[in-house]
């Protein structure tokens, strides 16, 4: 009755046999009127982890609440920049709330003033940034990391090898100099089909290049100077693997990046049009001015959308950091 337990959902101890749990995702309806519909979410979720058999449950009051969610899901301390006199310790969600205790010590050795304030604790330097409605909000972050060893894009050909067959249709949203295409070509064979966007020229011609000196057939492969946000349009049913590649095309011009408005649109098209089992990639690079608050969208949508439509998992390079790139990948259930 110490402990708190984190899996799908959440219990913190609250003593005499009670337990607060949470919590839903929703950020459509902020305000604190509890509705069946949140209950329903949060027991569904505590049934994943918890036999009723062996932890017989009864809820015996429910609320509802928002909570503030700020940068990595960690708590943020400190005073206020123009009123000094005002301190705050906040970021206190599912996940941040795990760490209070230890940050709660931290604070008060700081106020007494025993040591500095851990700097991934501080507020400044913190980028605060005006709402957007076309971004998600951030979320807790539920999804799988795994740290990966060697190269992303290596980790993505190896997982998207084993879930494409000869004769499948896939597809390239990013063809970019086309090594993805290449790859993809190779895993459908001649039976099959990729079907690659991208909005600059250049990109075509140097993955066409790429494709005809590999010897590709071109009734392999279907490209188009469309952006991917089209791509419902173009793409059948039941493909079994979509990449994205964001960013800018390497050794092309870096002002023209993949934007969250059409990369957004068309990483639901993707998933909508992914069969059963079959496999979305994403290759995110927080580190370029924009690209951050896209890889950041990206995640945010993926981890809005597993559990229903797809199952996430991140991964990343050891010791990764804000700023380096990260590897989504979405199963279709
Ligand atoms: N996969 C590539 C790298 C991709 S670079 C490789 O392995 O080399 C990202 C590409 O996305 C760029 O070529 C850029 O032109 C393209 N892009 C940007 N916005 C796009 C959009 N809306 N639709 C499709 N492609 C887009």
């Amino acid at each position: 009755e110490t402990k708190r337990y984190h899996a799908n959902g959440w219990l913190a101890p609250r003593g005499g046999g009670m337990w607060k749990a949470g919590a839903n995702y929703d950020w459509e309806n902020l305000n604190s009127i509890p509705t069946e519909k949140g209950k329903e979410e949060v027991l569904s979720k505590l049934r994943t982890w918890l036999k009723e058999d062996d932890v017989p449950m009864e809820v015996i009051e429910h609320e509802a609440g928002v909570r503030p969610i700020i940068r990595n899901s960690r708590p943020l301390v400190g005073f206020h920049p123009e009123m000094p006199q005002v301190g705050f310790f906040n970021g206190l969600g599912s996940k941040g709330s795990l760490m209070a205790p230890a940050v709660a010590e931290h604070f008060a050795q700081y106020l007494c003033g025993e040591c500095a304030l851990d700097v991934d604790l501080a507020l400044e330097g913190f980028q605060f940034r005006t709402p957007n409605t076309k971004l998600p909000m951030q979320s807790e972050g539920q999804m799988v990391n795994e740290v990966v060893k060697g190269s992303l894009i290596a980790k993505a050909h190896a997982l998207l090898k084993a879930a494409i067959g000869p004769g499948d249709v896939v597809v390239d949203a990013t063809l970019g100099n086309g090594h993805d295409t290449l790859f993809l070509t190779q895993c459908v064979g001649e039976e099959g089909t990729v079907i690659g966007f991208d909005v600059q020229e250049d990109a075509l011609a140097s993955t066409r290049e790429r494709l005809d000196s590999a010897g590709v057939k071109s009734d392999v492969y279907q490209l188009y100077l469309k952006s991917h946000a089209e791509l419902s349009e173009h793409v059948p049913q039941d493909v079994s693997a979509v990449m994205f590649n964001l960013g800018y095309l390497p050794g092309g011009d870096k002002t023209k990046i993949t934007q969250w408005e059409s990369t957004g649109k068309a990483l639901r098209s993707a998933l909508a049009c992914l069969r059963k089992h079959g496999l979305l990639t994403v290759m995110c690079y927080p580190g370029h001015p924009g690209g951050d608050e896209e890889a950041r969208a990206a995640k945010c949508l993926l981890d809005e959308l597993q559990e229903e439509v797809c199952s996430v998992k991140c991964y990343q390079r050891e010791g990764a950091r804000d700023t380096t790139p990260f590897l989504l990948v979405a199963k279709k259930i």
